[in-house]
């Protein structure tokens, strides 16, 4: 199969991906988090060839993307106030919903939970496709199962082209990484997974919010889990990463104590020039979250690299976006991290 590149400034876009899903087919989607490997997440066939293309566990559920806010009570039941006032402030954006699915919602998409996850991305090809198909888009991250999510379009294509119907190219993620998901069937709601919609913004419309144990540990595999894909190794090269926190001079001399040649250093663009002797890396700014969240993906794919054989990877600290830097670092890490700070020269 021959892999349309299309373009989001085309006029002519929206209706040729639509009737890609329309048909069933597959279509990678821009949005502002990562890019989603879309089908029609109303059709069971369509949605189990997502699986399989991109090597999913099936009780892995996908997110649900809908064109207008309005959209959610199509596909979700018993909806609390609270999802109408987090809707009404931060769709369309990087917050994913988890609601009671109504039963028109296949339980392929939803991994064969009764619970459904609802997303109005904030991107206007996206939404017009969305429209024009006259279905909600079901779609993971586009990235190979396990490997760092998709911030490009040639990331998709690195990893699907010739496999896949069509991706629609609208430049790199603004986000970055995946959103921020909240549980909506318990109270207080449940933050699940960490992203570009922090929890102090979440706490400010819901008062009280219950972070998942996911979200801040490893998950042992066989453990149920209220956000399945939490459990599952992730956005990691082949490599393996460990996190050297601590501050900047503590974490250099630990870093240059431990190097070997093979080895790699992922770092604020402002350590750039302390590891120049390291093979140095850099995603984004310190002093610049949201550069951070939006190149960590682009960085950990670059680092996945058979050549490398460790990766010392610096992590930005404090709550808001960095939170979700976090998070996906510390996974890509296994959860491996050394604080500079409580370890001697010579160790
Ligand atoms: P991805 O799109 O690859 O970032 O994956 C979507 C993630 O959303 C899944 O891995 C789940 O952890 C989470 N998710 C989607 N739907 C639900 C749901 N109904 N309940 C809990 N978590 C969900
Ligand atoms: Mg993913």
């Amino acid at each position: 199969m021959k892999t349309l590149k299309l373009s989001a400034r085309d006029p002519e876009t929206p209706e040729i991906a639509a009737e890609i899903i329309r048909a069933g087919g597959l279509v990678a989607i821009p949005t502002e988090t990562v890019y989603g490997l879309g089908a029609n997440g109303l059709n069971e066939q369509a949605v189990a060839h997502i699986f399989e293309v991109k090597g999913r566990p099936q009780d892995n559920p996908l997110i649900l993307h809908v064109a207008d806010p309005a959209e959610m009570e199509r596909f979700a039941k018993d909806i609390p106030p609270e999802a109408y006032m987090l809707a009404e402030k931060f769709w369309p954006g990087p917050m994913t919903m988890v609601l009671p699915a109504r039963d028109v919602v296949p339980k392929r998409t939803t991994g064969g939970l009764d619970t459904v996850g609802i997303r109005c991305p904030d991107c206007k090809v996206t939404r017009a496709i969305i429209r024009k198909a006259g279905v909600p888009i079901a779609a993971p991250s586009a990235n190979i199962s396990g490997k760092p999510s998709t911030t490009t379009a040639d990331h998709v294509l690195h990893d699907h082209d010739g496999r896949i119907e069509a991706v629609v190219d609208d430049g790199p993620c603004r986000v970055g990484v995946e959103s921020t998901i909240i549980d909506l069937t318990e109270k207080p709601a449940r933050l699940l997974r960490p992203g570009g919609i922090t929890p102090e913004q979440l706490r400010a419309v819901l008062g009280e919010l219950v972070v998942d144990e996911a979200v801040t540990g490893q998950i042992d595999p066989t453990q149920v889990v209220k956000a399945p894909g939490m459990k599952y190794r992730h956005y990691a090269p082949q490599a393996p990463v460990v996190i050297i926190s601590g501050s900047r001079e503590k974490a250099s001399e630990y870093i240059h104590h431990f190097y070997e040649s093979g080895d790699r250093v992922l770092c604020f663009e402002e350590e750039l020039g302390l590891y120049s002797d390291c093979n140095p890396l850099a995603y984004g700014r310190e002093d610049d979250v949201p550069t951070l969240s939006a190149g960590l993906f682009d960085a950990l794919r670059v680092l996945d690299d058979p050549a490398i054989h460790r990766v010392f990877a610096r992590c930005p600290e404090g709550g808001g976006v960095a939170y979700a830097v976090q998070n996906r670092l510390k996974k890509a890490a296994g959860f491996h991290i050394i604080n500079a700070e409580e370890i001697g020269e010579t160790e």
